[in-house]
């Protein structure tokens, strides 16, 4: 008989673990809290508009072969789906209304960067070299863990090239990296790209040189698609979900996880549990904060979250397309949205996927970052919680007003997230839709995916890696299944 995997959580970690036990003659089956597959990494319909609440760019979408793109087509995650690659990542409008274009092409960018600044030509064409560079890093499909002295070799021999310049650009966030340019444009609007605090160069350029490689595209349909065509692929291969039930305890007995108590009251006992929801409603309350030391303890009191976000999504009778799919306006003063004062707001809009909305019409969402506590605090007061929805909506309808004409006149129907919406839906601690922040001091932290002396449980997922992502959650699903395999004394496959 084939062993039982519980997976705890179906978003894509837990879907990928999932789909590679099924294809290593395990019986996996998935316990999701919501009545939908995705975790974070989803969407909803309102009146035949898609709001997507998730992908701005996935890595691993790209023609050439890469780990990430061989995850997707194991997953059967991107099948029949055209991908959408932007030429501009995003325009950034500063608060003296001068305007920064990112393309995604680094010859594009760079050409455009020398018409503005020439007087930058050493600096911008080492941010060039540095694009193109660091993208070319060749990761290793085999868990690390797992590792051989042939597979270091190897991987020492495929990227000696780039190590210095990962070295370099590991130190210093984009904001110091922007430090050599003289233009007063090119110093400010460089780090504004990915606008996050001690941002690391080289997860900039990570970022910049898939895009320009064509391999961090949007997948049509967006991330509720996404998902669904791995859950879809899962359950064909005899893989087996049950939405609706939350898990509340992990059972242990003699130091070995041997099961799961559900919120129902029900039972289940498995082989193997793996945690793939989020890290300290697994660590502090299924497993009742039991099976922890200090290192796990420090990390979970000092390390800093993502900041959460309030996303306003609507849909609107008309195109838009007079303003690219991502642009970020910085107000000249901060401006009141509901409690919030905000500096900037970054507008999106779905154009370039007719799936998202009906014909002639347009998807917008808009987001800026907010506190936790404020929104923690106000969930307690359900009216209150409601009238502050409806004080952001009205606010955002008026700086919208301003940027786009007759915007709230053309408004058909619209949504506001707020931190408490992804604590609701799926558990995310302090409502981090990434989970742990990325920064130049976070960047090298190596966070365990086994709890001290707790033996046949693992963690997996964004709460388990710095920085969160979609490629690194199935990557970890996948790694974990390599793992148990070789502790099975399994060869570990794949049906691709
Ligand atoms: C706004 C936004 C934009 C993003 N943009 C990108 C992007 O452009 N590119 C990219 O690569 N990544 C992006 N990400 C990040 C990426 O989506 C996440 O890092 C990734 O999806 C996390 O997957 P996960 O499976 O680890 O966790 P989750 O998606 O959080 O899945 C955990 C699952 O566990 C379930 N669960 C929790 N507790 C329990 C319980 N007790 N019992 C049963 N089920 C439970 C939850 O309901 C959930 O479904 C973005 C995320 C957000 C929110």
């Amino acid at each position: 008989m084939s062993k039982k995997i519980i997976i705890i959580g179906g978003g894509i970690a837990g879907l990928a673990a999932g789909s590679y036990a099924a294809m290593n003659g395990f019986s996996p089956k998935i316990y999701e809290m919501h009545s939908l597959p995705g975790g974070v990494c989803t969407g909803w319909q309102r009146d035949g508009f898609w709001f997507d609440g998730c992908i701005h760019w996935l890595i691993g979408t790209g023609n050439d072969a890469g780990t990430f793109k061989q995850i997707w087509d194991e997953l059967g995650a991107l099948k029949n789906k055209k991908i959408i690659n932007h030429d501009i990542f995003k325009t950034i409008i500063n608060n003296k209304g001068q305007e920064f274009v990112v393309y995604t092409n680094a010859d594009r960018f760079r050409d455009y960067m020398l018409t503005l600044a020439p007087e930058d030509h050493e600096a911008i064409d080492s941010f060039y070299y540095d694009t193109l560079e660091i993208a070319d890093m060749e990761l290793p499909i085999k868990p690390q863990k797992m590792w051989n002295i042939r597979d270091y070799l190897q991987f020492i021999s495929q990227n000696k090239s780039i190590f210095k310049s990962m070295g370099r650009l590991s130190k210093i966030s984009i904001k110091e990296y922007a430090k050599s340019f003289t233009n007063p444009l090119l110093k400010e609007m460089i780090p504004k790209i990915f606008p996050l605090p001690d941002f690391p160069a080289v997860a900039a350029f990570m970022t910049l040189g898939h895009l320009h490689y064509k391999n961090a595209g949007w997948p049509e349909g967006g991330a509720y698609s996404f998902s669904k065509s791995i859950v879809t692929h899962y359950l064909e291969m005899g893989g087996k979900i049950q939405y609706n039930l939350k898990v509340v305890k992990i059972l242990v007995k003699k130091k070995k996880a041997i099961g799961i108590l559900l919120d129902n009251g029900e039972k289940v006992y498995a082989d193997y549990i793996i945690s793939a929801a989020d890290g300290y409603s697994t660590i502090f309350q299924m497993l009742e904060g039991k099976y922890l030391d200090e290192k796990i303890k420090k990390h979970y009191d000092e390390t800093p979250l993502f900041t959460p976000l309030i996303m306003a999504s609507f849909g609107v009778n008309q195109g838009l397309s007079f303003f690219d799919h991502s642009t970020d306006f910085e107000f000249s003063k901060p401006k009141k949205v509901g409690s919030n004062y905000i500096n900037s707001i970054n507008i999106k809009h779905y154009n370039f996927d007719p799936t998202m909305a009906p014909d002639g019409k347009a998807v917008v969402i808009v987001g800026f970052e907010t506190s936790y506590k404020f929104w923690e605090e106000m969930y307690e007061k359900k009216e209150e919680y409601e009238y502050e929805k409806e004080k952001i909506h009205n606010d955002l309808l008026k700086i919208l007003d301003e940027i786009i004409p007759n915007f709230s006149q053309n408004v058909n129907v619209s949504d506001i997230a707020t931190p408490m919406t992804w604590v609701r839906y799926t558990g995310n601690w302090k409502g981090s839709f990434e989970g742990w922040l990325i920064n130049t001091k976070t960047l090298r932290k190596k966070i365990p995916k086994k709890l001290p002396k707790l033996k046949n449980f693992y963690m997996i997922g964004q709460w388990t890696t710095i920085g969160g992502g979609l490629p690194p959650a199935a990557k970890d699903g996948r790694d974990i299944v390599q793992y148990i395999c070789k502790k099975e004394k399994l060869r570990f496959h794949t049906n691709f």
